[in-house]
């Protein structure tokens, strides 16, 4: 009952905001004197719901329903302006590393964007096969020359700093050519990771990018395997990490007000809507690549780097480390498997099925993953010893009880020399 309170006040206040915003921005006042005896409806309905959850008027549930089936194709008409305005700009993605990974999201930013594709290894006749332009990753220059909007990195955590090092000296040779030909200032592409431990990404492309470009931190808590079936309802964190030239306070990420972004060091405040264009621009195409996760149905999650790999040492990691010592024991499918061993098994496929420098890259860049080791290897010792301790006492208790078993016999015999002797224990 409290539950349905609260959601309904919700579903009110929501309708009284956006039905008030929208007949007043619209201007037109010969229908907003109608509206306003709709709005005033719904805000009586607001200000009394106890009242109509107390008794329920005849024929009110019939314009609840109403009012929600309007809301509802608010929202839907809303969604399909944001995506076909995304539509209309589409963004051109370049992503460096196509491999599983690479490869996986290429796949959907293909539905939304135009996509360009570099690796080491020769993926032409795959990338084709997407929809997706190949380059390979020894022409850094022909790469930028798509003159890209934002620039993936999905290589190995493990081959992240050695490529961004390789990497980065063409990034400035591009915005030199860019400022030749333009005269003014240039902006570069907007960068960003998806590598699965966060602080070691963060720090590496602060360190080695240009200033001019844009940079985000990007982990999808899912995969080829998980999000086989579409992203609907899988995380995403990010982190906006730095927007024209300002690198921005990481924790105000995962706790502030979205619409201001502060800054890492002085802490000075700067609005989304700030009087900047190289700001406004920076934010709007950073906007309009995480629209392509939300659209996708992806919960998006801010939350600072730091924040992640805490949260991730103890859920992400401990789930591979798991999923790895138990296929490391060999364990196969047997003839009288419970749905439980089938969720074991299941674990060891998807966790395997990753490489192992995915691995070693989760353990080696997060500081948290050593201590998250040591907790598992401290908690089998806990339930190994507990199993110990219980048949200790089982064994205790039967000795125990022998004894009594042996004083009785020996005091029966004592008292009744006459009876034939018990046989057995
Ligand atoms: P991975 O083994 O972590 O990375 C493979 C990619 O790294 C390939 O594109 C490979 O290029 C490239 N690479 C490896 N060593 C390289 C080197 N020395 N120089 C240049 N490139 C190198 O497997 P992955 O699953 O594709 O993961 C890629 C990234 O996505 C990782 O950072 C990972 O943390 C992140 N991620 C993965 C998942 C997942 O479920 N798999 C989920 C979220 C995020 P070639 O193929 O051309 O050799």
């Amino acid at each position: 009952m409290k539950r349905q309170r609260i959601v309904f006040s919700l579903v009110i206040f929501w309708f009284r905001e956006v039905t008030s915003a929208f007949y007043v921005k619209a201007g037109d006042m010969s229908d907003y004197s109608t509206n306003n005896k709709r709005i005033k409806l719904f805000q009586s309905a607001a200000d009394d719901h106890d009242h109509y959850y107390g008794k329920l008027e005849p024929g009110r549930l019939e314009e609840l329903k109403q009012m929600e089936a309007e809301l509802s194709a608010q929202l839907a008409a809303v969604r399909r302006e944001k995506l076909s305005a995304l539509r209309s700009r589409p963004l051109k993605i370049g992503i460096v590393g196509f491999g599983r990974f690479g490869q996986f999201i290429a796949q959907t930013f293909a539905k939304h964007a135009t996509v360009v594709a570099t690796s080491r290894s020769d993926y032409t006749d795959l990338a084709a096969g997407l929809g997706v332009t190949y380059v390979p990753l020894s022409d850094p220059v022909a790469f930028l020359a798509h003159d890209l909007d934002v620039i993936v990195f999905a290589v190995s955590i493990l081959s992240f700093r050695s490529t961004l090092e390789e990497f980065a000296p063409f990034l400035d040779q591009d915005l030199r050519r860019r400022k030749e030909l333009t005269g003014g200032d240039v902006r570069g592409p907007l960068i960003v990771d998806v590598l699965s431990v966060k602080e070691h990404a963060r720090k590496v492309m602060i360190e080695l990018l240009p200033e001019e470009c844009d940079i985000l931190c990007t982990h999808p808590m899912f995969g080829p395997d998980s999000g086989k079936n579409g992203w609907n309802h899988l995380n995403f964190v990010y982190e906006k990490t730095r927007i024209d030239k300002i690198i921005l306070d990481a924790a105000q990420s995962s706790s502030g007000d979205p619409e201001q972004l502060k800054e890492a060091t002085g802490g000075k405040m700067h609005s989304v809507h700030e009087d900047s264009e190289a700001h406004v621009e920076g934010v709007d195409r950073m906007e309009r690549f995480l629209s392509i996760w939300e659209e996708e149905g992806c919960r998006m999650v801010p939350m600072s780097c730091k924040e992640h790999d805490e949260y991730a040492a103890n859920s992400q990691f401990v789930t591979h480390l798991i999923g790895r010592v138990l296929g490391s024991q060999g364990l196969t499918e047997t003839p009288i498997d419970t749905s439980g061993f089938q969720s074991v098994l299941k674990l060891v496929g998807s966790t395997t099925a990753d490489s192992f420098d995915l691995f070693y890259g989760l353990y080696k860049y997060n500081e948290n993953s050593l201590e998250t080791i040591a907790k598992l290897q401290e908690a089998m010792h806990k339930v190994v010893s507990k199993l110990h301790a219980k048949e200790e006492q089982e064994q205790q208790k039967s000795v125990a009880a022998e004894c009594v078993d042996v004083k009785v016999t020996v005091a029966n015999e004592a008292n009744q020399p006459t009876q034939t002797k018990r046989t057995g224990s």
